[in-house]
């Protein structure tokens, strides 16, 4: 499949770990943070460490958007959804994501809240337009590639005059995140550069990276999800530091361009508005880190209209999921992994979604303890 094929090639790939071999330098050591799961994936799945130097490490970051949504909002989505005359719209992953007291939304659904898997916010829609007797909610969760579908929604809510629809807004921001993280290192973390976000970028475009690079003194490249787009982003990352650049590249050019998708910034910028601040799983309260919706779109805000308030609520105390998603552990570092903690039963966030650490870890490499351990 083209785009797909080309960078799947092994022997490229080795071409690649070989080139890297000869250019990572032997008085020195490279820690690389992939803020997103999708490469967090991508690496687990293709064995990708396995191909690095020994040097040239890879720190797992918070780009999971199930993985950094609190506790105390999964709590409020389910008290959302034991109104009687509220059904709550939410994809598949969150489902099983741990809240309070033992319980998740599946386990709500199972005790009879009126809570429906969709696929898309226009399933949402179309559900509110069927039964309009019901208050129909979208949990609306993600990082700013999800964030433009959701306005999207709102925007059709408002032309069709759908009085029953609102968002449980829970959109966040990747350079908010990203800033967080540099502003904490040293608390158990050293990250030399990341691997940027890729469908993230393709939405925000290049220049919102500009400050890591400036203020931090941390390159970024932008990489695609394959895994020689992987690959070569870490190469890339590796000539920058060697040559003392700190630099905002671009290697994923197929997808993403400078200024990135304008409209669907547009979009955003028109329905949604910055938060003060917002509390993300292991990273605590950051802020400008997310949005609500503004004013204008009130009647579409389901934190208006039912009064929704986020519980104070802790994480699992066995769960290391806070220092994975801050790259301060990895997933074999928590006791609950692979033992009582599995995708079968998730003890944490971050073994629910396949972009989790631990779910990727699970999946792919459970047995392997060697490049681990390191
Ligand atoms: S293995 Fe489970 S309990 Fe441990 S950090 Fe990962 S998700 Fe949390």
């Amino acid at each position: 499949m083209k785009y797909v094929d080309e960078f799947r090639d092994g022997d490229l790939a080795r071409g690649l770990a070989r080139s890297l071999a000869t250019l990572a330098r032997d008085d020195r050591d490279y820690r690389f943070m992939e803020f997103c799961g999708g490469h967090t994936h991508a690496i687990s799945r293709y064995g990708l460490e396995d191909l690095l130097p020994p040097n040239i490490r890879m720190i797992h970051g918070p780009g999971c958007p199930v993985c950094v949504l609190p506790v105390g909002r999964i709590d409020a989505a389910i008290a959302l959804a034991r109104d009687p005359k509220v059904t709550l719209c939410t994809y598949a992953d969150l489902m099983r994501v741990p809240a309070s007291g033992g319980m998740s939304l599946i386990k709500a659904k199972a005790a009879g809240a009126d809570i429906r898997m969709v696929y898309s916010t226009l399933d949402a829609i179309r559900i509110a337009e069927a039964e309009p007797s019901r208050e129909v909610v979208f949990f609306a969760i993600g990082f700013e590639t999800t964030t433009p579908p959701t306005a999207l929604a709102i925007r059709l809510a408002a032309q069709k005059k759908l009085s029953n629809f609102s968002v449980f807004c829970n959109h966040v921001l990747t350079p908010a995140a990203m800033r967080a993280i540099l502003a904490g290192e040293g608390e158990g973390v050293e990250i030399d550069g990341f691997v940027g976000p890729s469908h993230v970028s393709a939405v925000i475009g290049v220049r919102p990276y500009q400050f890591a690079a400036q203020q931090f003194n941390k390159p970024i490249v932008i990489a695609g999800f394959e895994p020689l787009d992987v690959m070569q982003s870490i190469m890339m990352l590796v000539r920058q530091l060697n040559e003392g650049r700190c630099e905002v590249e671009n290697q994923y050019g197929r997808a993403v361009t400078h200024e990135g998708n304008l409209k669907a910034q547009a979009e955003v910028a028109d329905i949604f508005e910055l938060r003060d601040s917002f509390e993300w799983r292991g990273l605590g309260e950051v802020p400008a880190s997310a949005l609500r919706l503004r004013e204008a779109y009130a009647d579409y805000d389901a934190e208006r209209r039912f009064g929704v308030t986020t519980p104070s609520a802790k994480d699992n105390p066995a769960c290391e999921c806070g220092a994975i998603l801050r790259g301060a552990k990895r997933p074999h570092d928590c006791k609950l992994f692979g033992t009582v903690c599995t995708p079968e039963t998730p003890m944490g966030s971050c073994m629910v979604s396949s972009e989790g650490a631990c779910a990727a870890q699970w999946t792919y490499r459970r047995f392997d303890t060697q490049r681990v351990a390191s």
